[in-house]
């Protein structure tokens, strides 16, 4: 199978690497980026340790047309999308138009949220929906009834969260419950990567995600809070106590819509007091802000101006030291009985480093993002239109994740959080 990877940063490159090692399935790889001399180093690095044979091409994947030309060119069964979620929209086109599946692991933000034609739609949805933040579902979802008559499958958000957490949703009401009433997603890294401030992958979507109003769904509707107001303390397996925040979370809004009955969705994930200072610091100044502003009579976007100067997430393996924890906890009813159970995995930053050269991070997301993509090439999770991780049979998946480096556990009784 043929299989074109677009975007070449931190979790591309353990998702090109993954691949690599599946070269039962993957024969021939595409990696088009941006930079191509970033594709021609990972494409080098990989020499002579996989049977897939690997190009490489400059793509501007803003540009509908030129990624066409170039899927054409090299004809592949599926185009796996790791760039930014700013391009979903432009890879699904083109996809569309070439009549090939579509993968990626973030769902669709706007890359200017002042520009006036989205903003419009922007506020039109948000009083539908009843949450503020920039990214959301629908405008993917919205694409459901072309790829269902192109015949083509998008398989949205195989990451870790979103990804692996809603296959985790999926198996527990398959083997565990007839109705699950609430889920908590739990995000934790306990890592260590020894710099003042640094994101763990893109540092503009991870700023823009963490700063945002928290939301959470209960009983049939959204509660928004302000960015970080609600936090709790867990003691995580491997890692230790940590705190964490409630945030908005992109698979919340899939969950509520596909786990029938569910009464409520909460997304936690850790931070240190120091990543909160200083990204409330960058705030207050304005260093967060997505509009443009004339600097010496150049414009700059003060996000894109900090993302220059912070580390590169893909550099950041070499010193990350420590684990992550991400799962879910389910509580609910299986033959009238109440019960509650914690399916998570947990993740060394080294031993990541040691198979790939890269974090856990990248690598609990781009190993998904490489399952997502064989599940689809191979016709296991295949069918028209477009769909989230939680809609297809969770089994083969949970078994790939054992067999390509991220096992889970299931846990009984765990301590909830409250
Ligand atoms: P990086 O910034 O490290 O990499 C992004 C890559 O996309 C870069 O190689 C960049 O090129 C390329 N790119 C950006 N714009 C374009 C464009 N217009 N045309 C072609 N290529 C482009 O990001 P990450 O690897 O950290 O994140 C990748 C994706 O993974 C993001 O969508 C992120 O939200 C998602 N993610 C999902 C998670 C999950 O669990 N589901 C968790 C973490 C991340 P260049 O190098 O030239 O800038």
């Amino acid at each position: 199978m043929k299989i074109m990877i677009i975007g070449c940063g931190g979790v591309a490159q353990v998702a090109i690497k993954k691949c690599c090692q599946a070269d039962d399935v993957f024969t021939e790889i595409l990696i088009a980026s941006r930079t191509k001399s970033k594709c021609d180093r990972v494409a080098e690095e990989m020499k002579n340790k996989t049977k897939a044979k690997i190009s490489t091409a400059q793509v501007n994947a803003d540009n509908v047309e030129e990624l066409a030309a170039l899927i054409n060119s090299f004809k592949p069964a599926a185009v796996l999308n790791v760039a930014l979620p700013y391009q979903d929209l432009t890879v699904m086109d083109a996809c569309l138009k070439t009549g090939v599946h579509y993968i990626d692991t973030a769902n669709y933000e706007c890359e200017n949220t002042e520009d006036p034609k989205w903003r419009k739609i922007y506020e039109k949805r948000v009083k539908e929906k009843g949450f503020t933040a920039y990214f959301d579902y629908s405008w993917q979802w919205a694409y459901h009834q072309k790829f269902k008559e192109a015949g083509l499958c998008a398989l949205l958000g195989t990451g870790f969260d979103p990804g692996v957490t809603q296959v985790f949703c999926a198996y527990a009401q398959k083997h565990y419950f007839d109705e699950i009433e609430t889920i908590d997603i739990l995000d934790c890294n306990g890592g260590d990567h020894g710099y003042a401030f640094a994101t763990n992958f893109n540092p503009e979507i991870n700023l823009r995600e963490v700063s945002a109003n928290g939301s959470y769904w209960e009983n049939g509707k959204w509660i928004e809070t302000k960015p970080l107001e609600i936090k709790r303390e867990y003691n995580f397996d491997g890692v230790g106590k940590k705190d964490m925040y409630l945030l908005h979370h992109e698979e919340i809004e899939s969950l509520a819509k596909n786990i029938k009955g569910v009464k409520r969705i909460r997304f936690f994930m850790t931070f240190g007091q120091s990543y909160i200072q200083h990204m409330n610091c960058l705030q207050n100044v304005g260093m967060l802000s997505t509009t443009p502003v004339t600097f010496e009579g150049r414009e700059i976007v003060p996000i894109q101006f900090l993302k220059a100067l912070l580390p590169d997430p893909a550099t950041l393996g070499a010193r990350t030291k420590g684990k992550t924890n991400i799962g879910c906890i389910f509580t609910g009813y299986k033959n009238g009985v109440k019960k509650s159970i914690y399916i998570y995995n947990i993740c060394d930053h080294e031993a990541c480093y040691r198979e790939v050269g890269s974090q856990a991070i990248s690598y609990t997301t781009g190993v998904p993002a490489m399952i997502g993509a064989m599940l689809v090439v191979t016709g296991v999770w295949n069918k028209p239109g477009v769909y989230n991780a939680e809609e297809f049979d969770p089994d083969p998946y949970m078994e790939a994740l054992n067999r390509y480096g991220l096992p889970w556990k299931v846990e009984e009784d765990p301590v909830l959080v409250d």
